[in-house]
């Protein structure tokens, strides 16, 4: 596999970096990951203005231009044996004597990666997974990027150690969001999912389903959904750029709605396969016309 490092292609097994790098050393870094349908790269704009909000916010100098970035992910996809990827990259402060505060005249360190894209299994998408509920530990900063996932990782492992395939997060009984993804529940007809606010991640994809349900008239709001309202929902979702949409019809054991994935996740998951086949396709098909 080719990877990108400061500047260089090269086979993964060549890519190394410093022990006193302080993404290995403090996890003091932030990244991205933008799907990729048949070589193009799907609303890559917002994932660099998300990368960028993420570098300002922490204070890491952005190495390169948009146009630059733009051409080492489109050179990075050409170099891949295969059509539908997830493009993950992460920028870490760079490498310094250790100490907490930032050095001076650092480099960043920029690693890039291209994976094939796996979207979900249609046992999954048909009959919908599990998800076990924790306490939102993390920090403050969640709408960041940042490469510090020891929070995420412990509790999608609670997750994992339950074959389900997300961990839903309350933070002073609110729903924010799961471990690697942003959730949502549909009442009545109507989707709701938590504002973007400092406790959760901006998704991509959580803006490709308001997109996609626009063009359904189908209703969602915004706003503060309780633990209650979260087992007593008719259907609840998780979304992200590799979930796409998927329905949780149990969460904690016990069901929601019929157990089964509801009508209104079965309107969006289409949609959602129409915008992709039309719209996430469609610059494969312009370039090849
Ligand atoms: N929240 C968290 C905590 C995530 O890790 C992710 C995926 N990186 C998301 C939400 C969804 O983001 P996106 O739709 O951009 O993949």
């Amino acid at each position: 596999m080719t990877v990108f490092l400061n500047g260089n292609y090269m086979p993964i097994e060549d890519a190394k970096v410093p022990v006193l790098d302080r993404g290995f050393i403090f996890g003091d870094g932030i990244y991205e990951l933008v799907p990729v349908y048949s070589r193009a790269p799907f609303r890559l704009e917002g994932h660099l203005s998300r990368m960028e909000r993420s570098l300002s916010e922490v204070k890491i100098a952005n190495p390169y231009s948009r146009a630059e970035w733009t051409k080492i992910i489109e050179q990075l996809i050409e170099k891949q044996p295969f059509d539908d990827q997830g493009v993950y990259w992460q920028i870490t402060r760079g490498v310094a004597r250790r100490d907490h505060a930032f050095p001076k005249n650092v480099q960043p360190t920029v690693f890039m990666m291209s994976n094939p894209l796996v979207n979900p299994a249609k046992e999954i998408v048909e009959n919908g997974g599990k998800a076990v509920t924790s306490q939102d530990f993390r920090w403050h900063r969640c709408d960041l990027k940042t490469i510090s996932l020891i929070g995420n990782c412990m509790l999608r492992q609670l997750s994992a150690e339950e074959n389900a395939v997300e961990t839903l997060l309350f933070r002073e009984g609110k729903l924010t969001e799961a471990s690697a993804s942003n959730a949502y529940i549909v009442k009545n007809g109507v989707i709701a999912t938590p504002p973007k606010d400092h406790f959760i991640l901006p998704g991509i994809t959580l803006d490709v389903v308001f997109d996609i349900v626009k063009r359904g008239s189908i209703p969602i709001e915004v706003r503060e959904i309780t633990e209650a309202e979260v087992f007593g929902a008719d259907e609840v979702w998780v979304t992200s750029s590799s979930k796409e949409i998927v329905a949780i019809v149990d969460v904690d054991g016990k069901r929601i709605g019929t157990g089964k994935p509801g009508p209104v996740f079965r309107k969006a998951w289409q949609l959602y396969q129409d915008f992709k086949n039309e719209v996430m396709r469609a610059k494969r098909t312009a370039k090849a016309a």
